[in-house]
């Protein structure tokens, strides 16, 4: 059985000015068919369009905060899903705000949705299991920032074991018995039971992301994103503007990078770049220093979660 695809996918990563080849927080979390869009800044669609993600196959949208960068591309979007036929109904986690603000948009432009909005509405100071999301088990993060903020964690749930070939044919397994022992459970026969673990392959590790966007550096949230695969953390600054993050409630390259370092990621991407900075490049270096797996989101880019 193959792996299935898991990647995080850029649409935009810049901090609250868009830039022209620059665009807000937007990105789409691949895993198999599913696509899961978080955050949905200004000119999303716009990027969708370019990048060739089909709007119709994204059903569940999470929100980490209200700040415009993140959500004044949401409206428009929903909007054209209304305009393209859709039906179905879409699946939206956030603050509270986040229905004030978009029932409030909709009410105002007169427009109506042809599709039910699901809410999956946010007010704790807790990590909160959201449940299965398209196959993965999501957690909500509370993160430290302006105003109430959510980091979203996704990780891979092993739904079946796999066979080891070469058993099906030492213990002359029935498809009956193959099916017993995918599910985990060991094969009873007359004389003897064969347990799921003697015909199946070790477990593979289960692949994990997290998105920590926007927040101030809070290592309290290390427990909750601990050995993620992919950790996508906020680095609006260099360090030399420490001062100045703490103050917006941001984090600065180092301070993500040592996040990174201290959950043990495998790797991290850094986004959320202030758009003082014309070159982010010295951003990356100062994150290497510090957790030496670092990647910079660039739009449009793939980062292959295994
Ligand atoms: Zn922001
Ligand atoms: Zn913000």
């Amino acid at each position: 059985l193959a792996i299935p695809e898991f990647y995080f996918q850029v649409l935009g990563a810049n901090s609250a000015l868009p830039t022209r080849d620059r665009f807000p927080s937007s990105f789409i979390l691949a895993y198999k068919q599913s696509r899961i869009l978080i955050d949905c800044g200004e000119g999303s669609q716009i990027k969708m369009a370019e990048y060739k993600i089909k709007r119709s196959k994204i059903d569940h949208i999470f929100i980490s905060h209200m700040h415009g960068d993140h959500v004044f591309g949401l409206p428009g979007f929903l909007n054209s899903l209304t305009l393209s036929g859709r039906k179905k109904a879409i699946y939206l986690y956030g603050p509270t705000a986040l229905k004030t603000y978009i029932d409030a948009v909709i009410a105002a432009t007169g427009g109506h949705l042809g599709y039910e909005l699901c809410y999956h509405l946010l007010d704790t100071d807790e990590v909160t299991d959201l449940g299965m999301v398209c196959g993965l088990q999501v957690k909500a993060v509370p993160l430290q920032h302006r105003i109430p903020t959510y980091g979203y964690s996704f990780t891979e749930v092993m739904s079946e074991y796999n066979i080891d070939p070469l058993k099906i044919k030492a213990h002359n397994l029935p498809r009956s018995e193959i099916l017993l022992a995918k599910s985990g459970q060991d094969i009873e026969r007359e004389n003897d039971t064969i347990a799921y673990q003697d015909v199946t392959l070790p477990p593979r590790e289960m692949r994990s992301m997290a998105y920590c966007s926007d927040t101030v550096y809070d290592p309290s949230i290390v427990p909750a994103i601990k050995g993620s695969t992919l950790l996508y953390h906020e680095a609006t600054y260099l360090e030399e503007l420490r001062d100045k993050a703490r103050e917006r409630m941001h984090s600065t390259t180092t301070e993500a990078a040592t996040i990174a370092e201290m959950a043990k990621v495998d790797t991290l991407v850094i986004g959320h770049y202030s758009s003082r900075y014309v070159d982010v490049n010295p951003l990356l270096k100062e994150a290497q220093k510090v957790f030496d797996n670092t990647m910079l989101a660039v739009g449009g880019k793939k980062y292959e979660i295994r």
